[in-house]
């Protein structure tokens, strides 16, 4: 997968489309992200003890990389990964200003 943790990126599809974020996880098997403030749920959570009330919170969940275009680090444009190999390691590079990111 071309994202990985620590990259940001920009949503280009679905409610959050045009925010962005860093990514705090990535699910090889399921091509998915998990990205800071993307994708938020309510989740109702039930009372611990009688007379309590449940309380509302927001969890983050993992939705599908191809619906996130990462940030490049270097030009700040919104790009497509390549690969270039050097040294028989694999690098990713921007694919808009050609440079390592
Ligand atoms: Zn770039």
């Amino acid at each position: 997968m071309k994202i990985k943790k620590g990259d940001t990126v920009l949503i280009i599809s679905g409610k959050d489309r045009g925010k962005t974020g860093k990514v705090l996880k990535s699910f090889l098997q399921e091509e998915k992200i998990l990205v800071e403030g993307i994708n938020l749920k309510k989740k109702h959570t039930k009372p611990k003890r009688e007379g309590e009330k449940g309380q509302i919170v927001e969890i983050i969940l993992p939705f599908p990389v191809s619906k996130a275009k990462i940030i490049c680090t270097r030009c700040q444009k919104p790009t497509r990964i390549g690969y270039i190999l050097k040294e028989k390691k694999k690098f990713r590079v921007c694919k808009k200003c050609r440079k390592e990111i």
